[in-house]
């Protein structure tokens, strides 16, 4: 590791380069009344056999998503060493405070884990922990695959995710990866505030990187799992980390993965009031501009009709709304089309 690196208050028990199957925990610090040496035990499971490139393998990032975290919890249980080919990094539950606490946000800062990145080791928990995947993890890996839900606050379509990446060389290695990983869709996308996301740090160190969107809210998706698993593999396959060949059959038949596109800010409808929402369509369903995309209700004033939020795009909604009750400038629907790489270009915001 070079001298340069800012030392980390979190400790690894597993050894990153040591052959074999290891077990254990990265051991964070944390503080408190009734345990001032106490540690915050993050579960890691690292394979390493022969010669191949390292794939990271990271859930629960937000602790109220529970795909990610079941699917690389199962392959950590049951993953032999003998038929690998490189390293397995898997850590099913990274920000786990926030996975035991079943919330989007740390209950050790009310941080956004996934808003910290790049880290800071002197920064708030969260801080803390970004920088150690930062700037301890990832200088060992070739592929971070990033197992996400929409969490309590949307509903997905099951996809895997990723920018759009002005390298063309690393732009069709990541598409060909989405489309080994095999879920419904692989969408192209700007997010809002995406600098500080793992995705970024991860981006900005040149490794090739994919998110999924498994399901949200609030519940385990069963479709989402199946997808979660069976993409893990093929990504393990699609490296040669494991022998056999992808599988990307989708439930309609479709051959594989049909990439798409968040194509434009418009494509994104922000709740204009706080109020009831009252979505017209679930994620998948397919959209026209103009139409009613839901009703805003004031359900606490007698008479008052509710308002009528309209889509100003046409496709494919990705994100459907979760709660009832939004506030203004939530995102209430996100709406995808087919992936276009002359379009993609010309909103790169990278
Ligand atoms: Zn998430």
């Amino acid at each position: 590791m070079a001298s340069e690196v800012a030392a980390s208050r979190i400790r690894s028990e597993v050894d990153f380069d040591k052959p074999g199957r290891q077990a254990g925990y990265l051991r964070a610090p944390l503080s408190r009344n009734t345990s001032g040496w106490g540690t915050v035990e993050i579960p890691i499971v690292v394979v390493k056999n022969g010669r191949g490139p390292t794939i990271l393998l990271t859930g629960g990032v937000h602790g109220d998503e529970y795909e990610g975290p079941i699917a690389i919890s199962r392959l950590a249980r049951s993953l032999d060493p003998a038929s690998v080919q490189g390293r397995v990094i898997m850590i099913p539950a990274l920000n786990i405070p926030a996975v035991l606490n079943d919330t989007r946000l740390s209950p050790v800062d009310g941080r956004d884990l996934n808003r910290c990145f790049p880290g800071d080791p002197r920064g708030t928990f969260s801080e803390m922990l970004a920088h150690f995947v930062d700037a301890w993890i990832l200088p060992h890996v070739d592929v971070s695959i990033d197992l996400h839900t929409a969490g309590h606050s949307m509903d997905a379509a099951l996809s895997t995710n990723m920018h759009y990446l002005p390298d063309p060389d690393i732009r069709q290695r990541t598409l060909a990866a989405a489309e080994a990983f095999g879920a419904p869709y692989n969408v192209v996308f700007w997010g809002v505030d995406e600098g500080a996301t793992l995705t970024s740090s991860v981006e900005r160190r040149g490794i090739l990187s994919l998110g999924t969107e498994l399901g949200g809210w609030g519940r385990v998706n069963v479709e989402g799992v199946r997808i979660g698993e069976r993409g893990i593999l093929n990504i393990l396959k699609h490296f040669d980390v494991l022998e056999g060949r992808p599988e990307t059959i989708q439930r309609d038949g479709a051959a594989g993965t049909r990439h798409m596109m968040v194509r434009d800010p418009d494509c994104y409808i922000f709740a204009p009031a706080g109020g009831l929402f009252e979505p017209c369509d679930l994620a998948g369903a397919e959209v026209y501009a103009g139409d009613r995309a839901g009703w805003l209700h004031f359900v606490e004033d007698v008479d008052r009709p509710p308002i009528e939020v309209h889509h100003r795009r046409s496709g494919i909604v990705w994100m459907a709304s979760g709660p009832g009750r939004v506030q203004r400038g939530d995102v209430v629907c996100v709406v995808m089309n087919d992936y276009d790489d002359a379009a993609a270009s010309m909103q790169d915001r990278s």
